[in-house]
């Protein structure tokens, strides 16, 4: 082999393996190309989620000290109240309606006594309550076998309400009597099923009892040892027949409370060897403070405001569905974060931070800067 011959060997060795290394840069390169594709694609995620999470304060101007209304509805009946104390079907599913389009959502009573409010940034938790366990507000009836909420109860109502519209979702309180959800004296609704099975299903319907005493009685004229029985009564009789569950929270019956010597006993007390524990209690009408939220300085946890679900009566729900149209910075407006309290700063002074659990975040805002 010729020196000439070997410096071109040599030369093409030379290109084939800088040819190679060509590729091999190459594939590097288009692999670290991939790593930054994915490396932008990773951060326009991220700002998404910040997007998704991130509200525009200027726009929702979320306002966590608002208020959020309780509603207190008795049975419903087809039409030609009685009383105020009553709704018509109809009224019923046009007050559902109007929360819906109104960007009302409503919540359970636990979370809106724990301030762990999880609705989306924009809209207001409403809190839905039923007092006297009647039949027309929820029973239960065999059809082909099964039991099923009576058509045209309350809850077969929000049930359907739910199931339509998923995004507004459904939660009551219902505030219990002796016999449970069996009759109502201006319906001819029979309630159906034992009381296990009537409670079971409203509680893993994701519904939730509370306590309104055995016999419905004026608490402020009975003696502590009677009042104890009645509030005991509902307690033990839910105990009975589930013993996990519990009733956190009290209804006055009439919205009286009973004299000092037992008021103590709304809050926690025995009866037969079971205990019991309120963490809160609801009276029968809007009084001052209104309706403050939980985390208000003034909110008063064993005297919640209640206004009657009705239209057309003063300081009612549609009174107060009207006052917000006028006065929609009154509403709680969410944030759309559980654990975060936005407050505008000017009602900083209204809130008590001794309510924020350890888990929030208190974010005061300020739009004028
Ligand atoms: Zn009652």
């Amino acid at each position: 082999m010729g020196r000439s011959k070997i410096l071109a060997l040599f030369l093409i060795v030379l290109l084939l393996i800088s040819g190679c290394t060509d590729l091999r840069s190459s594939k590097g390169e288009e692999a670290s190309t991939e790593g930054k594709k994915n490396l932008i694609q990773e951060e326009e995620k991220k700002e998404n989620l910040e997007e998704e999470i991130e509200i525009d304060y200027k726009k929702i101007k979320p306002n966590e000290l608002g208020d959020i209304l309780v509603v207190m509805y008795h049975g419903l009946v087809k039409n030609d109240p009685p009383s105020i104390w009553q709704r018509t079907i109809e009224g019923f599913k046009k007050d559902l309606e109007y929360m819906y389009e109104n960007d009302y959502r409503p919540i359970t009573m636990k979370d809106y006594i724990e301030n762990n409010i999880d609705i989306e940034a924009g809209y207001t938790p409403i809190v839905i309550t039923f007092d006297d366990s009647l039949s027309s507000s929820y029973s239960m009836q065999e059809v082909d076998g099964e039991l099923i909420p009576t058509k045209d109860t309350a809850v077969d109502i929000m049930n359907k309400f739910a199931q339509e519209n998923p995004d507004f979702g459904k939660a009551a309180i219902f505030f219990m009597n002796a016999n449970p959800f069996m009759r109502d004296s201006l319906t001819d609704i029979k309630g159906q099923g034992d009381l296990k099975e009537r409670l079971e299903y409203l509680l893993d319907q994701g519904y939730e009892l509370g306590n309104h005493t055995f016999t419905h009685p004026k608490l402020n004229q009975l003696k502590e040892t009677e009042v104890q029985k009645e509030i005991g009564e509902i307690n033990n009789m839910v105990k009975e027949v589930l013993p996990e569950a519990t009733l956190d929270y009290f209804s006055y019956p009439f919205g009286l409370r009973p004299d000092d010597k037992s008021n103590k006993l709304i809050i926690s007390g025995q009866y037969d060897g079971v205990t019991y524990n309120h963490s809160a209690a609801v009276r029968e009408a809007p009084r001052s403070p209104y309706f403050v939220p939980p985390v208000h300085k003034d909110f008063d946890i064993y005297n919640i405001s209640r206004t009657v679900g009705t239209e057309g009566n003063d300081m009612d729900l549609w009174w107060y569905f009207k006052d917000y149209e006028k006065n929609p910075d009154r509403r709680y407006i969410s944030d759309g974060n559980p654990d975060r309290i936005s407050i505008p700063k000017e009602l900083e002074d209204q809130l008590d931070k001794k309510k924020i659990e350890k888990d929030k975040e208190v974010y005061l805002y300020d739009l004028t800067e």
